[in-house]
């Protein structure tokens, strides 16, 4: 299984969790919220090759910490992934929108200078200036965009662009969700918890849990849960060949 998008550094017992992923074969993509967290995170994967660790600048955390950067560019050489980064629409965060935009564009130019990466993207309420920047940036790598909610043309244009998506179980909880999921190319989806952010079945999700987004994928593309698993490995085997 793949969670292709987990903070396994904010639970409260990050080596716990990673240990457990690790024995139960979830290869998980370890996104983190500041270029400072990055080298503690990378140590959970010591000796867990399923466990990748993304270097990250949250765009709610944006604004606060762009004097991260420099260490963000002297760390991007060390991994393949980023994450978790992007643009965040949200009411609460709109004084910060233009340092969000800042802060996403060094992002992207930095991982085209470096030839590329493969990127885990926030857009909630900014799909279309997270879509703009993309398209401004071609040479970034490849985008992975995470809990998606824009709008079907949004998700048209950005499937145009060659994104890819990583779902998560709330996202089937709304038919417009559902409807998002099910117009996503069959060959650019991976599954993610999102946790600790989230919950399954009333519980805190953790990377194992990936395997209701697995059936709940399996439900809406009339298959099973077996197939499904056998799509996303493939799918998560040909990323990381782009
Ligand atoms: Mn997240």
């Amino acid at each position: 299984m793949i969670d292709f998008h987990c903070h396994l550094d904010l639970y409260p017992d990050p080596a716990a969790v990673a240990a457990k992923a690790h024995e139960r074969a979830v290869t998980v993509l370890s996104v983190t919220t500041t270029p400072s967290a990055f080298q503690g995170t990378s140590a959970l994967a010591d000796g867990r090759p399923t466990i990748r660790t993304a270097i990250g600048l949250h765009p709610e955390l944006a604004a606060h910490r762009s004097h991260e950067l420099p260490m963000f560019d002297s760390l991007l050489p060390t991994t393949d992934y980023v994450g978790e980064v992007g643009l965040d629409g949200s009411a609460r965060f709109a004084e910060t929108r233009d340092a969000q935009l800042d802060v996403f564009n060094h992002i992207l130019r930095a991982c085209a200078d470096a030839g590329g990466r493969i990127l885990s993207i926030h857009s909630r309420g900014a799909a279309q200036p997270t879509i703009e920047a993309l398209k401004r940036s071609p040479g970034a790598g490849t985008p992975v965009l995470h809990w998606f909610t824009g709008t079907p043309r949004q998700l048209e244009s950005a499937v145009d662009l060659g994104c890819w998506f990583s779902v998560g179980t709330p996202m089937f909880q709304t038919s417009k969700g559902r409807g998002l999921v099910s117009r996503m190319p069959l060959d650019r989806i991976l599954t993610e918890t999102d946790g600790p952010f989230t919950q399954t079945n009333q519980a805190v999700a953790h990377p194992w849990h990936v395997r209701r987004a697995l059936a709940l994928l399996a439900e809406l593309w009339e298959t099973s849960t077996t197939a499904t698993e056998a799509r996303i490995s493939e799918n998560f085997r040909k990323l990381n060949r782009t």
